[in-house]
């Protein structure tokens, strides 16, 4: 849908402006009715000018903008990333960790940023909280290799700080890359910082999870992070009410109760 004027109407009501002057130019007074028509016709919407932003074809370059057509696979989504120095984390890491899976995958996990050991590994959940994912996705009846894995940030923050807005300004773009090549179903995202960061919502997350929201238009379910996990048992009930929302959503089957 447009807000431009038609050509044709513009083309009409130009005609309409010239015969009026016309008449007026040759002394014919013009009615009420007349008069109200002009009036309109020259108080018309200017046509506005589209700027259309239209990267070269082969410019991978995150822009922020979902219009861009989508990269052709995972590896061009790397290679546009490249060694990335885009922002100021770039000068503490050891590896970018892009993320690993399944490139088509119908689930991908999203947290906010890579720790010790993932920059140490350069793969994404690796560590304890890591291992506790793993154990989430098997209970799901899956493995790591049939989802995808990634985070907000690709480099570490320094002592795992929160991500700071120009880092996730800079890094987001190449994440909503990654999604528009594997185009998952669903995406679960893992934690506060991860599911505010992605919703612009300050809610906390205990009123976020187990609610569905949408993320580049794929549906988002936000539970607890493992790491939060491993230090409150509690959360890991709510946690897997979330994930048995998502398998249900997916239409994968409900795993029997241990017996
Ligand atoms: S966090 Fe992202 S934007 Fe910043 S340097 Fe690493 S890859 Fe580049």
């Amino acid at each position: 849908m447009t807000d431009e004027p038609q050509g044709d109407l513009i083309a009409t009501l130009d005609d309409l402006v010239r015969s009026v002057q016309a008449m007026r130019s040759l002394g014919r007074r013009l009615s009420v009715r007349e008069e109200k028509l002009v009036a309109l016709a020259q108080a018309r919407p200017k046509p506005r000018m589209r700027i259309m932003e239209q990267p070269p074809a082969d410019d991978l370059r995150p822009q922020g903008d979902h219009t861009i057509a989508a990269p052709a696979s995972l590896e061009a989504v790397r290679a546009a990333l490249g060694d990335c120095r885009r922002c100021k984390l770039a000068g503490g890491r050891q590896h970018i960790v892009f993320g690993e899976g399944n490139p088509k995958a119908e689930l991908m996990f999203i947290g906010e940023a890579p720790g010790a050991d993932e920059d140490r590994q350069g793969r994404p959940f690796v560590g304890r909280a890591g291992q506790l994912l793993t154990k989430m996705i098997e209970a799901m009846g899956k493995t790591r290799e049939d989802v995808y894995i990634a985070n907000i940030l690709k480099c570490r923050p320094p002592d795992n700080r929160d991500p700071q807005p120009d880092e996730v300004e800079m890094c987001e773009p190449f994440l909503l890359q990654q999604i528009r090549v594997i185009r998952p179903r669903v995406i679960v995202a893992l934690g506060r910082i991860a599911v505010q960061t992605l919703l612009k919502d300050a809610t906390p997350i205990s009123r976020l999870r187990g609610r569905w929201h949408l993320y580049a238009g794929i549906r988002l379910m936000p539970t607890f992070h493992p790491a939060y996990l491993l230090r409150n048992a509690a959360g890991k009930k709510p946690a897997w009410e979330d994930l048995q929302q998502v398998m249900a959503e997916l239409g994968w089957p409900l795993p029997n109760k241990k017996g």
